[in-house]
């Protein structure tokens, strides 16, 4: 897969998982392939099930009020989740299913290279810190061979929330200062040995 074109047309006919089963369409993400900031969700919703887009519903839309506060356009960034079709009745996504998945968003990172990954909620904050917990590690970025990962509440799970959505809004105003210092210090997206791509 030689380009983020090539792995969403891969990701709209993968039946790699039991999810392929019961979605109506696949949502690979979508940004720019030159992107700093990567945001990885958890999974398509309904909205997002309908329209094969990412974050089309109400969370989404908190997170382009979220994206505006940092003064961030959704198009500059690129929006993705760590499974691309819907689990039922949005239920979490069983390992299996992210582990088949995992392909597509390692090849997506690989290709894009950014400086800064943001993970919403537990599920994309587990890649990558798989024995942390949200509320300990929240609004900490953290440097890891060369970029940051920068963990953060789910939009979705902070939406209606009065301290949550506080918290939430804080951490996406620190994201500007996170990736000017990212990118000051020079360095290069490389990925973790176990996150390459098999092929
Ligand atoms: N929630 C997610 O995790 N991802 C989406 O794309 C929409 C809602
Ligand atoms: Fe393929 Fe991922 Fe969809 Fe499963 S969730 S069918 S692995 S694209």
């Amino acid at each position: 897969m030689d380009s983020l074109e090539e792995i969403s047309e891969r990701v709209r006919i993968c039946a790699d998982c039991p999810l392929s089963a019961g979605r109506t369409r696949a949502v690979p993400g979508e940004g720019p392939s030159d992107a700093h900031i990567v945001f990885i969700g958890e999974g398509p919703g309904y909205h997002e099930d309908q329209q094969g887009r990412p974050f089309v519903g109400p969370a989404g839309k908190f997170l382009d009020e979220l994206l505006a506060s940092a003064g961030l356009k959704r198009e500059d960034v690129f929006i993705t989740n760590m499974v691309k079709c819907r689990p039922p009745g949005n239920r979490d996504p069983l390992p299996a299913e992210t582990a088949a998945c995992s392909k597509y968003l390692n090849r997506q990172l690989e290709l894009i290279k950014p400086k800064v990954v943001v993970t919403l909620g537990r599920f994309s904050l587990a890649k990558f810190f798989p024995n942390e917990t949200i509320s300990r590690v929240r609004g900490k970025p953290r440097k890891q061979e060369g970029f940051t990962i920068f963990p953060m509440l789910h939009p979705a799970a902070a939406l209606h929330r009065q301290e949550f959505r506080k918290v939430i809004e804080e951490d996406f105003k620190a994201i500007p200062a996170v990736l000017r210092e990212t990118l000051a210090s020079g360095e290069a997206y490389s990925p973790p040995p176990e996150q390459l791509s098999m092929f």
